[in-house]
């Protein structure tokens, strides 16, 4: 008998058809003979809708009460499932985070999990019972409900499989699978029968929502094999695997873009050291992840410092970094929005020279201005305007050769 995690996201129990639908999926599971954990997001939707709510009341909400008010998102949908379960006569139970002791470190809006206590759930399924599990959610040490960060049902399920050594972890989404670019943008982006820890995790960090990174992680540390696939359909979707020797290295496998991005300038900044020290402290401190950094060579003395996080980081680095400018006596801080990140991911990349060129050639005959470039051993990233984000994607898909055939004919 095997032990399966599933995990269905908020389109897939966007309704209440939709999560009969679901419940039905599960119970053939079950049929087969398989015991299933069922991890489910919010309906689609509520949880943007429940962060508009708290913003009407402060601009800021208080940390811990924002996760409080998220995680009713998940206990929605956890609770409608178990009864539409229920009333197709299998046996169910619904838990929310605490109740599957799912804990967490105290930083709430990305809390990390750091155990999971998994005799509760072991007892349920010794029932006989289909356990249904509350995604996103956790609890701290002092018993305060935390959330997992946006798309963390993801994290949840991938975590409650290495806990159980469940023999499958399924991620049931609206796509059939990992594609190599968004197939919402990109109509002839191709499915990855495969793909390595490695690019998954690329992909994931650079803007791929289809799988939440830190899933990706655990996958990697606890061995967990995932597939990736639709709840629409029946087909075989993406499986993530460990890379292999047998593994075809393709030189690019996706392209990815990330709009989430914002640029800071600290123009004039003296040339002294402990300076990027001082700039960045504050930054890493508040918890706010800096991506790409750049450093002109200095002249008369004085350099210019541009990098940039997430949209979401923006008005708090700005606030943070004018403190700053004005201690160590830089001219003025400038901040831009307006700017995208695209990348593409390929483990063959390692042993390929020349995939640089072929990025930059692709976006410069769509007349597309590239602002920062930052490479590593798998990816190419460049920060571009955000209005090109889809151009640039399907120019690099298509100069790469990525797509089904009637995009390269
Ligand atoms: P869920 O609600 O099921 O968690 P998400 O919206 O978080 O679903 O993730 C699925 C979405 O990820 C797809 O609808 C698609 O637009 C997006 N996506 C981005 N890049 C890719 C990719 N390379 N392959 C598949 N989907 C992708
Ligand atoms: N409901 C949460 C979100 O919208 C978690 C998830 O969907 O994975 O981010
Ligand atoms: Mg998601």
């Amino acid at each position: 008998m095997a032990l399966i995690v599933q995990k269905y996201g908020g389109s897939s129990v966007g309704s209440i058809e939709k999560i009969r639908k679901v419940a039905e999926r599960v119970i053939e599971a079950c049929e087969s003979g398989n015991r299933l954990v069922v991890v489910l997001s919010a309906m689609a939707g509520q949880t943007d809708a429940l962060i508009k709510l708290s913003k009407e009341i402060a601009e800021t909400p208080d940390s811990r009460e924002l996760d409080v008010l998220m995680a009713t998102g998940e206990q929605v949908s956890v609770s409608l499932f178990a009864m539409a379960v229920k009333s197709m006569g299998y046996d169910c139970r619904s838990l929310l985070g605490f109740q599957a002791a799912i804990h967490t470190d105290q930083i709430y809006g990305k809390a990390r999990i750091r155990n999971i206590d998994t005799d509760r759930l072991l007892k349920e399924l010794d029932k006989n019972r289909i356990v249904a599990v509350a995604g996103f959610q956790g609890i701290d040490e002092g018993r305060n409900i935390t959330t997992l960060g946006r798309g963390g049902s993801d994290t949840t399920a991938v975590a409650l499989a290495a806990a159980l050594k469940a023999d499958l972890c399924e991620i049931f989404t609206d796509v059939e699978g990992v594609f190599s670019a968004d197939p919402n943008i990109c109509t002839h982006a191709k499915k990855l029968k495969r793909i390595s820890h490695e690019e998954m995790l690329e992909l994931a960090s650079l803007g791929a929502k289809v799988l939440e990174i830190r899933s990706v992680e655990f996958a990697k540390k606890f061995n967990v094999p995932i597939h990736v696939r639709s709840s629409f359909t029946r087909n075989e979707g993406t499986m993530v695997v460990s890379e292999n020797k047998e593994m075809e290295k393709v030189m690019v496998s996706g392209v990815v873009f990330d709009r989430n991005q914002a640029r800071i300038t600290m123009v004039k900044v003296p040339d002294r050291p402990g300076i990027a020290f001082k700039i960045f402290d504050p930054v890493f401190k508040a918890g706010i992840v800096v991506d790409m950094i750049i450093q002109n060579t200095s002249a008369e003395g004085l350099v210019d410092l541009t990098f940039t996080v997430t949209k979401t980081d923006f008005q708090e680095t700005l606030e943070l970094v004018r403190e700053v400018a004005k201690e160590i006596g830089a001219e003025k801080v400038l901040g831009d929005q307006n700017i995208a990140k695209v990348s593409i991911v390929g483990l063959g990349m390692r042993n390929h020279a020349g995939v640089a060129t072929t990025m930059f050639e692709a976006l410069s005959k769509d007349n597309i201005n590239i602002s920062m470039i930052s490479t590593s051993e798998i990816k190419i990233s460049c920060v571009i305007e955000e209005k090109y984000t889809e151009l640039a994607v399907r120019a690099l898909h298509e100069a790469f050769g990525l797509g089904d055939e009637k995009e390269k004919n």
